[in-house]
């Protein structure tokens, strides 16, 4: 078969020239993907905009970065994921954040829900219901339950941020906004019977460390066990510092 240039193009006589099946599929897959890039960059604009500098570092842009590159290494694992669903709602996931944070709304999952189901038409997304509900169901406390491979994908890679060294970095910094005690030896974990912990360190005991048994994929689980084994190996070394053994 003559070729043109090299490429796939098929000349047809005097009815010009006609692509052929492989290579028209190419390009729409093509077309498709750049397509997806470019809602997806103009929505990271928009998605930024909420995160001021005063948000708190615990659940700034940053945070958002980080999950976006869990979401994209646990995505390497689910290939039948829908791609553009998990990275939106990556983007859109805390948006509402820093107006909880400041107390003007109740639930920023709830609140962020609603806000994306307005905003991604206007980057071009046409079906928006995936988005919403992994945005909706994404936060680790409240109902409902992500019910989709995509909504799962964002809570496990939302969760391990919590977990590991950047994990113990986030709890600190946001117990100290909280202006929480860091530790003290008489309210030992086991003896502790707040929901979330009496101290900063009692935190990790009575949420941190259960994050492993709340992730929904295989992938997030391996990964959530390896950074629970590194914030145990901190937790003793504390201990044993308040105790003056090290
Ligand atoms: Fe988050």
């Amino acid at each position: 078969m003559p070729s043109i240039g090299g490429s796939h193009i098929i000349p047809s006589g005097h009815f010009g020239t006609f692509i052929s099946q492989t290579e028209r599929l190419k390009r729409s897959a093509t077309k498709l993907a750049a397509r997806m890039t470019a809602q997806l960059a103009s929505l990271r604009e928009t998605a930024r905009s909420y995160f001021d500098e005063e948000a708190s570092p615990a659940h700034d842009w940053q945070h958002v970065r980080r999950v976006e590159t869990l979401a994209e290494r646990l995505l390497t694992d689910y290939p039948d994921a829908d791609e553009r669903v998990v990275r939106a709602a990556v983007l859109l996931h805390d948006i509402g954040r820093p107006r909880e944070d400041r107390g003007e709304i109740s639930d920023h999952a709830e609140w962020g829900a609603q806000q994306a189901r307005e905003i991604l038409p206007e980057h071009g997304f046409d079906s928006t219901d995936g988005i919403c509900h992994a945005v909706r169901a994404h936060r680790y406390s409240t109902a409902p339950e992500p019910d989709t491979l995509e909504a799962k994908l964002l809570s496990d890679a939302d969760n391990l941020d919590a977990l590991g060294a950047v994990g113990i970095a986030r709890c600190f910094t946001y117990g100290g906004e909280l202006g929480e005690v860091l530790h003290d030896p008489d309210c030992p974990p086991s003896a502790d019977e707040t929901t979330d912990g009496a101290t900063q360190f009692n935190h990790f005991y009575k949420k941190i460390l259960s994050l492993p048994d709340r992730m929904y994929t295989d992938a997030g689980r391996e990964i959530a066990t390896d950074r629970r084994h590194y914030v145990e190996a901190f937790l003793d070394r504390f201990e044993q510092e308040v105790a003056g053994e090290r």
